[in-house]
């Protein structure tokens, strides 16, 4: 198992988000370094004395690695808290306050803070304590000389490395929080705009449905649109008897190829919805009512021409369309119901037209 998986590996615990738990596993592996390193440039002659500690020390860590994959992040970030607290207290003798220890501190309070710890003023009772303990520390220890002797480039290498971690710690604390947010946020965001699209969409057809056509006639109107608007109102010729005759299944198909054929021959000209169940509503938004008519005209003659293929069936399916031009009056609604009037005169005419 690679060091990545080791880290990643997801806490125990399903229902908890693992980037407490992740960053902590780093800030382990990152203290354990560390250690190591500044053990190798105090000498290790000059740490026999403190040998025991100092293989305590190692052996904590360990410890404390492999509690992050049983423990939950709440009690693991507190069981962070108070080891670091002894593991500065311990080793600051050790290595000298020039040594830079005491400023894991500051690790220890991001992670207390960015952590879902629940809340706030637990948040906040935990950065109490890390502030209290460091203010302890500080009268205690502060200035203190190393207690191993090193000479005095070792002790500025011991603090470059320390500063190091510490730099460290916080960058991948950083990042792991921010990478993770980002990701659940554009997770969040494709979904909302799927669910913005699904409510906009006919099921059916592909086409936008009625809400959205509505939708569409406000935001002309509150936006006080002067260019041309025309508005067309189509509906099936006795596509009762399609479902009489095939059956309601192959009707479903019908209206699909006749989406199609709008989409094909108006899509790029005109806002195309499904007004209800075999009627149409196109708006051609920037052209007149002559210039729509000759798209509409186009549409009828190709629906007309081609006759819709569905299993072995081969049906032919006129239409009928009202076209009514917008006049600035402000009311939308109207022009959408005197298109509607105007494809109630093509029925009655005898079908199969566009009335204008
Ligand atoms: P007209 O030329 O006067 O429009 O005649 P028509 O038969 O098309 O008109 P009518 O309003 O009497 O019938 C419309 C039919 O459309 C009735 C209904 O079953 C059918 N219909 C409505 N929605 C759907 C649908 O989603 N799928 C299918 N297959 N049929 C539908
Ligand atoms: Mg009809
Ligand atoms: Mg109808």
């Amino acid at each position: 198992m690679s060091l990545v998986s080791l880290i990643n590996k997801d806490v125990s615990y399903e229902n908890e988000s693992s980037e407490g738990i992740v960053s902590l596993r780093i800030l382990y592996i990152i203290l354990t370094a560390v250690l190591l390193a500044d053990l190798l440039f105090a000498g290790i002659p000059s740490l026999l004395n403190y040998k025991y500690v100092i293989i305590g020390a190692f052996a904590f860590i360990i410890v404390m690695f492999l509690l992050t994959y049983r423990m939950k992040t709440k009690p693991a970030i507190i069981s962070y808290l108070v080891f670091m607290s002894v593991f500065i207290t311990v080793m600051i003798p050790v290595f000298g306050w020039g040594g830079g220890l005491q400023d894991f501190f500051l690790v220890v309070l991001m992670l207390v803070f960015i952590a879902n710890l629940g809340s706030n003023l637990f948040k906040f009772a935990l950065a109490g304590i890390v502030f209290v303990v460091r203010s302890i520390i500080i009268v205690v220890y502060g200035s203190m000389g190393s207690a191993v002797y090193m000479d005095d480039i070792s002790g500025k290498y011991i603090h470059v490395v320390n500063n190091a971690a510490v730099f460290l710690s916080i960058m991948a604390i950083s990042y792991i929080f921010s990478h993770r947010e980002n990701e659940a946020e554009s997770k969040l965001m494709k979904y909302n705009d799927k669910l913005v699209k699904e409510a906009n969409t006919d099921q059916l057809t592909g086409l936008h449905n009625r809400r959205r056509a509505l939708e569409l006639l406000d935001e002309l109107k509150s936006s006080s649109y002067l260019g041309s608007l025309t508005i067309v109102m189509g509906d099936i010729d006795f596509f009762k008897k399609v479902n009489d005759t095939y059956g309601h299944d192959v009707g479903d198909e019908v209206l699909k190829s006749i989406a199609d054929s709008m989409r094909e021959i108006c899509g790029t000209k005109s806002f195309l919805t499904r007004w209800g169940g075999e009627e149409f509503l196109l708006i051609f938004i920037g052209k007149n009512g002559d210039d729509a008519l000759e798209d509409v005209e186009n549409l009828r003659r190709h629906i007309m021409d081609n006759p819709i293929k569905v299993g072995e069936h081969e049906i032919s399916v006129t239409m009928t369309f009202g076209l009514a031009e917008y006049d600035f009056s402000g009311d939308m609604e109207a022009t959408v119901k005197e298109a509607d009037d105007k494809l109630y005169m093509g029925k009655e005419a005898g079908r199969n037209r566009v009335v204008y």
